[in-house]
């Protein structure tokens, strides 16, 4: 496979064939924002946080799963990308049932960076916010508070393709929409074993250590 040659933001850049306009961003250090997406775990492209401008085409593309074919013409910051962004990042904001606003996780969370990053005020959308859940501390080992899950599928990405575990799934639609544990169970000991890796991998504070008693 040969290399292919892009222009992003004004700047000619050649990458191999099959990469991401993502990875070929990377590659020449400019830096596109994620969410959803870790370079470990299989792109996903559910977040929309790392949308770019491809000339020519009808509608903004994720740049984590969008490979680079020759000759595109790729704007990282245009005016169009950075409103896109800042509307998914107040959504996802103004959805959370979460009191993460205030509360001290907050200065942890990859979603908040985001939105100081991008200037993203308090959410201006009176959005329906999805459901608050009950916290689970069943868990020895991972305590969830699904009210402030932002849905990237990290944690089950990181369960199934690292750990080799598949202790969770994605369940119900729209915004009943839930990272599920068998047929939505509370996390027991018996599901999950100590790896911890979905915490790791969870941008916000809904997959935690439990505080010890
Ligand atoms: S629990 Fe965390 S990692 Fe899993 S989908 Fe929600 S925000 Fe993402």
């Amino acid at each position: 496979m040969g290399d292919v040659n892009v222009v992003i933001d004004g700047e000619k850049v050649s990458g191999p064939e099959g990469n991401t306009i993502l990875e070929a961003a990377n590659e020449a250090g400019i830096n596109i924002p994620t969410l959803c997406h870790r370079p470990d775990l299989t792109p996903d492209g559910n977040c929309r946080v790392c949308v770019v401008e491809v000339e020519g085409a009808p509608r903004l593309v994720a740049s984590c799963h969008t490979p680079i074919s020759e000759g595109m013409v790729i704007q990282t910051r245009s005016p169009k990308v950075l409103a896109a962004r800042r509307t998914v990042v107040e959504l996802l904001l103004a959805g959370h049932t979460g009191p993460c606003v205030t509360d001290e996780c907050a200065k942890d969370c990859e979603l908040h960076y985001l939105a100081a990053e991008l200037e993203v005020g308090p959410p201006r959308f009176q959005v329906k916010k999805r459901r608050s859940y009950p916290v689970e501390t069943l868990s020895p080992y991972v305590q969830r508070d699904m009210g402030r899950c932002i849905l990237c599928r990290r944690c089950v990405r990181a369960c199934a393709e690292i750990a080799k575990k598949n202790v969770f799934s994605m369940a119900y639609r729209g915004f009943r929409s839930k990272v599920v544990v068998d047929c939505d169970v509370p996390l027991d000991k018996e599901a999950c074993r100590d790896c911890g890796i979905c915490i790791d991998y969870c941008p916000t504070s809904a997959l935690t250590k439990p505080k010890a008693n």
